[in-house]
Order: C-alpha cells, then structure tokens, then sequence
C-alpha cells in the first residue's frame, strides 16, 4: 500500500510543484506515493464560491469559513480514514524529524492549507485538525509549508532514497546535527580537506565526525543537547 496525500487548498496548481522533480517526482510516478491536491472552493455553497469572511469581533484580513473547510475535509477523509488531518498554521507545534518518521511509517496524511488570517476555530476543534509549523515565522499560505512535509516525509518512503544509510546519520537523526563535509579537490583556495579525513583510519575518522557534531550542536543547538537523555 503506497503512501497517500491529500492537500485541501485554494491553490492547487501549486502541487506536486518541487514534489514532481528529483527523488520524489520520480517516487510519485512510480506509485510509491501519490497526492492529490484538493480545491477548497469546490465546496463552496454559494453563487461566488466564497470561502472566506471578515473575522467575528472586527480586524484586518479575512477568516476561512467553517462549514466550507469541513465539506472539503469530509470530501477527502470521509470517516474511518485512518490518515491524520494536518493543519499547517504557525501556531502549531514545531515539525520535528521524529514526527516526519512516524507520518512516514503511516499510511498517508491529510493536509490543510490556511490562507488569510487562517482557519475558523471550529473547524479545527470539530474536525480535530492536528496543527503543525513549520517554524517561527509567517508565510503568506499553508502551501509551502506543506510542500516542506510532504518533501521531509517522502524522502524517508521505502525506496525513494537511493543509499539508505545516509538517511540515518542525518542532522536531528541523532540529535545532534551532521558533521562537515568535504569532497575533491583536495586544496581549494588554499584549504585542505582535513587530514583525519583522508587517513583511512575508520575508527578516527568516526571520532573525528562524532566531535566535530557535538562542537557544531553545542555552538548553534544547545537546545538538542538540553533535550537528550543523560545516559545513552
Ligand atoms: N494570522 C496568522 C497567520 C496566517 S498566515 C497568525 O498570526 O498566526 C496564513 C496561513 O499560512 C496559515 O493559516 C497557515 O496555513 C500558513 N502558515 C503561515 N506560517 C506558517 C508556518 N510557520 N508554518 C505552517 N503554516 C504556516
């Protein structure tokens, strides 16, 4: 069974977008994913197809409408489907890779995109709409957020990475972010590649990468050291 995605949005031309080219476009035509991007005005109920109004107690912006949001959302996961429904919002919690590895191991995912000033309240709460950033600022649209854990998520799909080892010593993989790395030439500009890496020595290559992350973590994510359990 492949892995199957559902984006509501108002723009569907935006999909697969960056999906359709390299690993995952290639993944996509094999089937071992597929998307289908849904338009939210579709399910609009009026003469022009409104999905948005002015926010309950004034303000700028608009709102996304409740009841035209859960007829796109029934539409695409009627009841027993077993994927979960994701609202991409700022306001969410924070992706992580563990959360990307567990979508990935599911059968699929359901994703809103928000536009505006976002979504009614009641739509999430009644659709129970599980809220997911991206990071700590604002896009225009949940479009591109989504494209981000769709990529994220596609690329750990059994198959679609070509070397399957590299999957795991990925920064946030460990906890820890990845090493430098370095390729031919051996000089550039007057910089070598450092020595350890082209000793032979495995077992001194291994401690050199293992520091090398530890240095790089502790200077820019002491956040991920804090987060680690104490004995590992
Ligand atoms: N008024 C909102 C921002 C709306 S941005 C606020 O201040 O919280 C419009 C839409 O873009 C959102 O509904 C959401 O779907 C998407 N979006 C914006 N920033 C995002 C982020 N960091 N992560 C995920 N989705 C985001």
């Amino acid at each position: 069974m492949s892995f199957s995605a559902s984006v509501l949005t108002l723009y569907p031309e935006m999909f697969p977008g960056a999906l359709g080219l390299s690993l995952a476009g290639r993944a996509l035509v094999s089937g071992t994913w597929s998307l289908e991007a849904i338009q939210i005005r579709d399910f609009a109920s009026d003469r022009h197809r409104t999905v948005d109004d002015t926010p309950a107690g004034g303000g700028a912006g608009m709102v996304m409408r409740a009841d035209v949001l859960a007829s796109a959302i029934d539409h695409a996961s009627p009841e027993g489907d077993p994927r979960p429904r994701l609202l991409m919002s700022p306001r969410g919690k924070p992706l992580t890779q563990a959360r990307v590895r567990e979508l990935a191991a599911g059968p699929g995912v359901v994703i809103v995109c928000g536009r505006f000033e976002g979504v009614d309240q009641r739509v999430i709460d009644a659709r129970v709409l599980e809220e997911v950033s991206v990071g700590d600022f604002i896009l225009s649209g949940g479009e591109p957020a989504a494209l981000v854990l769709l990529d994220a998520v596609v690329r750990l799909l059994p198959g679609v990475m070509g070397n399957a080892v590299s999957g795991d010593e990925e920064s946030f993989e460990n906890g820890v972010l990845e090493h430098p790395h370095y390729t031919r030439p051996q000089e550039f500009e007057g910089r070598q590649i450092p020595e350890v890496l082209t000793s032979g020595n495995h077992k001194n290559i291994a401690a050199w990468r293992r520091r090398e992350s530890e240095r790089l973590t502790r200077e820019r994510r002491p956040d991920l050291l804090a987060a680690q359990p104490l004995v590992k």
